[in-house]
């Protein structure tokens, strides 16, 4: 069954794009624009959490054998492993939306949607992207039903981040029949339980040099191959994390995925999907801890009341909120994006030559929006994973005593979310990806941020064109302006670093990572503008949340542009200069602070009233 038609006519735009161009509320995706199949999935896949998922817990976390594999079994059964399958190889090619969903309302126990993340993300695509003709015939319906579960073995004992520095290696039998390899993998993420191993490796010949990298199908039970004992962990107890220890093991010359020294693209164009993956899980997370918080601040008196009526917890309850409201805005506005463009690079980039399919020879072609959309993704998994911890503190915090002990979910739920900052590439690598991808686009004239940068520069000592001063009128004005003026601050602060360090600006990781931040702010902020807008025009009842916390959003973001612009400048001037760009930051940042107080309580009210998320 295939979905993509139903999916709303939403305008595909370029990545990075929203830095540079305004959009209008209309052009957007936004969880308000599901179709009813969407929502009719959403729900299935809640229920699941509810009566299989939840139920199960204990058992999960204390790693009883089979429960983990008859869970997801039963998700197979459901349908929720073969969503980004084609239907010829026994899957549901649905739209990117759906299977963002999927992942979203499954996600309420981390242990699970870690095991089925890394299953139906990071382990089955790279077969159905680059896989051979007989290669997905053999085994992408076995992973489709989860009779076989999959697992994605990159990262070794001296090499996370540093990927393309893998130690392990293949060489070609002299028939031609195998790949020996030799090596070992470590931190595989359903290493214990998978059929099926994507395994990165270099194929090393008589000729010096380190090797081209290099993917493999590897089967479970292949000879050569061994699996070592599960790891014990902070957080994500249940789910199955093992070292691989590859001694002469003979795989098949036919189970080469993709062409022999292409493994990389392979290996980062999957992550990126994997990315995007990690900030929907955190917001089924998310969502779920701040429905627990809600409820309990409601139901706990202290000094005679509900302690959900103080203002210190109502700010933890509304600050949370807007968090999750930013990311999920971001997340199906990027689902939405991606389904636009059909799977594959908006139009106006590939007639560019950018973004279009890239072809691994007869292989298949991998999505243009992979790279197109990594930037978003890479904000994606900083934002959630960095709001998710957010909430899992604050929630500890909100039930302090009983938050700290075993029996209650706030404890887990705080040692489940330490993870999602290291895994998928840590958030100091992604925060790298986001300044050096966009640099990159910039320095080959895919995105048009260096007129941009020449624009704002030339045109500092004019008064802005934005009133974020608070002299606007209008419902939500002042974030309009917050936005307008958090797009200038990072094109200045952007545009001061590259003349400073010019093309040394990569080895200025604090300055990448604070353009990082404040690229990320923008894109949240706008993200949750333009969706409450749309429910401002639409007139829907929970408007008001929305705008409220667009309102907090605005505020925070403000902040942390202004705050991170100045590191940027004073890293990059000293003396008259400096105090000249920080002179034309203060101006480019007025703005009038909205009452953040009195907006809190309106978010944690409403919040305690619907007793979870409000929207
Ligand atoms: C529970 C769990 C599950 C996992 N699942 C999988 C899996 O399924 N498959 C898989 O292949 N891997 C998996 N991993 C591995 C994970 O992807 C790596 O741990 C991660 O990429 C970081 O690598 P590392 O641990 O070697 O840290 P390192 O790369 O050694 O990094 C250490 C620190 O240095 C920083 N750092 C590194 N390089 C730079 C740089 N250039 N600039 C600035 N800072 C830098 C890092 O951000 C980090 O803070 C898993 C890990 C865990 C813990």
């Amino acid at each position: 069954m295939s979905i993509a038609s139903t999916v709303s006519p939403i305008a595909a735009a370029a990545g990075g794009s929203f830095l540079l161009e305004s959009r209008a509320p209309a052009e957007v995706f936004t969880p308000e624009d599901l179709t009813g199949e969407q929502r009719q999935i959403a729900a299935t896949a809640a229920r699941f959490a509810r009566e299989e998922i939840l139920p199960a817990l204990d058992e999960v976390e204390h790693k009883k054998p089979g429960v983990l594999e008859n869970l997801m079994r039963k998700a197979g059964e459901l349908g929720f492993t073969a969503i980004d399958i084609p239907e010829e190889y026994g899957g549901m090619g649905m739209d990117k939306t759906t299977s963002a969903l999927v992942t979203d309302h499954l996600s309420v126990l981390a242990s699970f949607s870690t095991t089925y993340g890394a299953h139906v993300g990071i382990a089955t695509l790279p077969l159905v992207w680059y896989g051979t003709e007989d290669q997905k015939r053999r085994y992408l319906p076995k992973l489709a039903s989860s009779e076989w579960i999959g697992a994605y073995a990159l990262s070794e004992a001296s090499s996370g981040s540093d990927a393309m520095n893998i130690r392990t290696r293949a060489t070609l039998s002299p028939d031609g029949a195998h790949y020996i390899l030799n090596g070992e993998k470590q931190w595989i993420s359903n290493g214990g339980i998978a059929g099926l191993y994507t395994v990165f490796a270099r194929i090393t010949g008589p000729e010096p040099g380190p090797g081209k990298f290099s993917a493999f199908l590897i089967e479970r039970g292949t000879p050569g191959m061994t699996i070592g004992a599960e790891e014990h962990k902070l957080g994500i107890r249940g789910s199955s994390t093992c070292p691989l220890a590859f001694q002469d093991c003979k795989v098949p010359a036919a189970n080469l995925l993709g062409e022999a020294g292409k493994g990389h693209h392979i290996a980062f164009n999957v992550l990126n999907w994997g990315r995007f993956k990690l900030g929907v899980a955190c917001v089924g997370s998310a969502r779920q801890a701040l429905g627990y918080m809600i409820r309990y601040a409601n139901e706990r008196h202290a000094f005679g009341r509900s302690i959900a009526e103080f203002g210190l917890i109502q700010r933890k309850i509304s600050t949370c909120a807007a968090l999750l409201y930013a990311a999920e805005s971001m997340i199906y506005r990027t689902s939405g994006m991606i389904d636009a463009c059909g799977g594959q690079a908006p139009d106006e980039m590939a007639s560019k030559g950018a973004g279009k399919p890239e072809t691994d020879g007869q292989r298949g072609a991998i999505p243009g929006w992979l790279d197109e959309y990594a930037v978003e993704c890479s904000i994606l998994k900083i934002y959630g994973s960095e709001m998710m911890n957010v909430v899992a503190d604050e929630l500890v915090a909100v039930m302090a005593g009983y938050g700290y002990v075993e029996e209650y979910p706030a404890e887990r739920c705080y040692r489940d979310a330490r993870i999602n900052r290291i895994f998928e590439g840590t958030n100091e690598i992604n925060r790298l990806i986001v300044t050096g991808w966009l640099m990159k686009r910039a320095q080959r004239g895919q995105l048009p941020l260096q007129a941009a940068i020449r624009k704002v520069m030339d045109a500092v000592m004019e008064p802005p064109s934005y009133d974020a001063a608070g002299g606007a009128d209008g419902p939500l004005a002042r974030e309009a302006g917050a936005l307008a003026a958090m797009k200038q601050i990072s094109l200045f602060a952007a545009g001061v670093a590259a003349q400073r360090f010019a093309a040394g600006l990569e080895d200025q990781q604090e300055v990448m990572a604070d353009l990082a931040d404040i690229v990320a702010e923008v894109y949240a902020l706008e993200s949750a503008l333009l969706r409450a807008q749309k429910m401002a025009a639409a007139r829907r009842a929970v408007a008001p949340a929305a705008a409220a916390m667009t309102g907090l959003l605005a505020d925070s973001g403000m902040a942390l542009a202004e705050q991170a612009a100045r590191r940027v400048l004073a890293a990059c001037a000293e003396g008259d200069m400096l105090r000249t760009q920080l002179a034309i930051l203060r101006r480019l940042a007025r703005f009038t602070p909205a009452n953040t107080v009195a907006l809190s309580r309106k978010v944690a009210q409403q919040c305690a009233h619907a007793e979870r998320y409000p929207l």
